[in-house]
């Protein structure tokens, strides 16, 4: 296995090689545990001083295989899938801040990571501030706190698709001295790889592009290992821990540190696996992720310019297009294109949101992005009933506002659907 192949070569080949008389295709194990002859060799594997499995909570050959493919397209050190992204992400907070303590995070969020920042970590005694991407470095460090431990932020963000100004925010965690942890699912590594912009922690929502084919919910937690957790504010990772008997995370397991603590002291602990089964189709979708990604792509691209030229269409965000805010930095870190979801606004507002998704016949009412299926989503009639008309337009989301999850379908089929749901809209 070579960490210099391209990565649709890592795609494919990356993760596992099989040994003579091995199965070619990576199996599902599907066991809660395995096998030993002698008690010494258990007690090993429980202190650590040997790899190998020994409960599916902890590691199973389906999910390491997944994570080891994952962990070298990205340029990471190691990865720890999860059940969910929501459990990718929590895990990804909780392993370096706790009660009493505080990090920072881009507002432009995944709904339901807004919810956990927002509402449940603040009831477990995590504060968070939300800071405005867009805004100036010096007012983003005045967010920071003493006990601050982390900046968040998504890769392509939510619902503007803003795209992150890496080498800002990169320079003020080094600067705060605190991990950047990047919430990339929309991009995928085949789109960006933020540990070459100054990431340390890259999160993913599996169930989006990387399974690609919307068949599993999962999540996968990968380490750059290019942080400095000695450099005094991560004591949890310096210090003996007292749940290992007294075992030094850093000094034991250097730059893979914190993947190691997050596996076996808060999975071990929390519980948030993924099942074999689950691990193996994100193992396939991951073959495919080149591929697929280029084609939501262009698709998108080809779609939110036939959009842009629509007479019953006001407005398109996408940030392949020149006229988004986000184009130039789109450029730089999404050079070969712009993932698969953009949003447009229909002339009509909500009443023709609703006829036009009604209309629609190939692209889909779903609930959903990252899907090889085109679907649809009108979040004011949809997600965001629940709220005000002031709350929805806090939140970004105008009556008029239509989020496509562009499929890998051929185009014209794409284009034709959604042009006579347009017209249908209108009437
Ligand atoms: C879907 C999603 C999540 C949550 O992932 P689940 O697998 O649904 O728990 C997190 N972040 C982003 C950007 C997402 O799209």
């Amino acid at each position: 296995m070579s960490s210099s192949w391209k990565i649709e070569t890592q795609a494919i080949q990356g993760g596992y090689t099989p040994k003579a008389g091995d199965p070619r295709v990576v199996t599902i194990c599907q066991s809660t545990t395995f096998k030993y002859d002698n008690a010494d060799h258990v007690t090993k594997l429980f202190d650590l001083e040997e790899p190998g499995f020994f409960y599916t909570r902890l590691g199973n050959p389906t999910t390491d295989a997944f994570e080891q493919k994952l962990a070298m397209m990205e340029g990471g050190v190691g990865a720890l899938a999860t059940s969910a992204g929501q459990a990718a992400t929590t895990l990804s907070i909780f392993n370096i801040c706790q009660a009493g303590q505080h990090f920072v995070t881009a507002s432009t969020l995944y709904g339901g990571t807004y919810n956990l920042f927002a509402c449940t970590l603040p009831k477990m005694g995590i504060e968070v501030s939300f800071v405005d991407p867009e805004a100036p470095a010096d007012e983003i460090l005045a967010a920071f706190r003493p006990n601050t431990k982390a900046l968040f932020a998504e890769t392509i963000g939510n619902p503007g698709l803003n795209v992150l100004d890496f080498a800002k925010f990169s320079a003020i965690a080094q600067e705060k001295g605190v991990p950047l942890i990047i919430d990339s699912t929309f991009a995928t590594p085949y789109l960006c790889r933020p540990f070459e912009h100054g990431a340390n922690v890259v999160v993913h929502s599996a169930t989006k592009y990387i399974d690609g084919l919307a068949t599993s919910v999962g999540g996968v937690i990968v380490d750059g290992g290019n942080f400095d957790w000695g450099n005094g504010r991560f004591p949890e990772l310096t210090e003996p821990d007292s749940s290992y008997h007294g075992l030094q995370y850093v000094k034991t397991f250097g730059n893979l540190a914190y993947i190691i603590k997050a596996r076996v002291q808060l999975m071990r602990d929390i519980g948030t696996t993924p099942s074999p089964f689950n691990s193996f189709l994100f193992t396939n979708g991951l073959q495919t992720l080149p591929l697929r990604m280029q084609r939501h792509s262009d698709n998108a691209l080809a779609l939110a310019q036939f959009l842009e030229s629509h007479p019953s269409v006001s407005w398109v965000k996408y940030p392949g297009l020149s006229s988004h805010a986000s184009h130039d930095r789109a450029q730089k870190y999404l050079p070969q294109g712009c993932s698969g979801v953009l949003t447009f606004g229909i002339k009509g507002g909500t009443e023709a949101g609703k006829k036009f998704m009604e209309a629609c016949r190939l692209v889909a009412l779903v609930v959903h992005v990252g899907d090889a299926r085109s679907c649809v989503l009108h979040p004011a009639s949809t997600t965001h009933r629940q709220l005000t008309a002031e709350q929805q337009t806090a939140s970004g989301v105008t009556p008029d506002l239509i989020r496509l999850s562009v499929g890998i379908e051929h185009i014209d089929d794409i284009i034709a659907d959604v042009d006579q749901a347009l017209a249908a809209s209108q009437k």
